[in-house]
């Protein structure tokens, strides 16, 4: 077991990011329950590689490499190996599945930005992102984490393309969220907003979270918990 972020904040989450809309207790709480559940890897996707079947509703997280994607994984689950594990050398190109629980697939996607990226390389991570993102019924939701010191970026441009062409629901979520002062973080927030309202299938709410001091970690986990299968009925004891 890990430690969760959300035990500190309890249910009313007194770390909510400044201007977010303080969801509904019932929601944190079946955010909190559900993270709560054992996570596991179940399959690494390659660019060679079959797509696992389309068992569980997905949601999966994109970014930048160094946005804090690991980070944040590691947060709403409070399992530090998961995202270690999508940390190792071979497995940082490729797509990493978790199961949580049974009810939901957490699906981390290979980051992109590397100044260092060949054409090559950025042509087999297109590809990759494509097979994956068109077509995929079960994928419910992709959250796209953007740094909230710097905003959106040149680098996240072709991918929000690739999402925009998927035709798919997909939530920005600003990291790092401790570092900016208020003003500079409402500031990036209304500029990410402005961005994407610019891309059609772009959900307009903004969720702002550090993996550092659990900001916005229950709000996150209770957004994603929306899209879970239902829990079964716990049996009498
Ligand atoms: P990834 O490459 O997107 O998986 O990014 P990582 O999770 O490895 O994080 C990249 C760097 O940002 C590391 O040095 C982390 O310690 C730092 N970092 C990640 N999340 C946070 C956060 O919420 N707050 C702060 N201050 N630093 C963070």
């Amino acid at each position: 077991m890990g430690d969760h972020a959300s035990g500190r904040g309890g249910l009313s989450d007194p770390a909510a990011a400044p201007g977010a809309p303080s969801p509904d207790p019932a929601l944190i709480e079946a955010g909190r329950v559900l993270f709560a559940q054992e996570c596991r890897f179940v399959f690494g996707a390659t660019g060679s590689s079959a797509m696992p079947a389309e068992t569980l509703p997905e949601v999966a997280f994109i970014g930048r490499s160094n946005v804090g994607k690991s980070s944040l994984i590691n947060a709403l689950t409070g399992r530090r190996e998961l995202a270690r594990m999508s940390k190792t050398p071979g497995r940082t190109r490729q797509i990493n599945f978790f199961d949580l629980g049974g009810r939901l697939m957490l699906v981390d996607l290979p980051g992109y930005g590397y100044a260092a990226a060949s054409k090559t390389e950025i042509a087999q991570w297109t590809r990759l992102m494509q097979r994956y993102l068109q077509g995929r019924a079960t994928l419910a939701r992709a959250c796209l984490l953007i740094d909230s010191r710097h905003g959106i970026l040149a680098a996240d441009e072709p991918m929000m393309r690739l999402l925009d062409a998927a035709a798919l629901g997909y939530q920005a979520i600003l990291t790092k969220a401790d570092k900016p002062r208020p003003a500079a973080l409402a500031a990036v927030r209304d500029s990410v907003a402005a961005a994407l309202a610019k891309h059609g299938a772009a959900h307009p709410e903004i969720l702002a979270v550090s993996a550092q001091s659990g900001l916005g970690i229950p709000a996150l986990r209770a957004a994603l918990a929306a899209f879970a299968e239902v829990a079964p009925p716990r049996r009498p004891r």
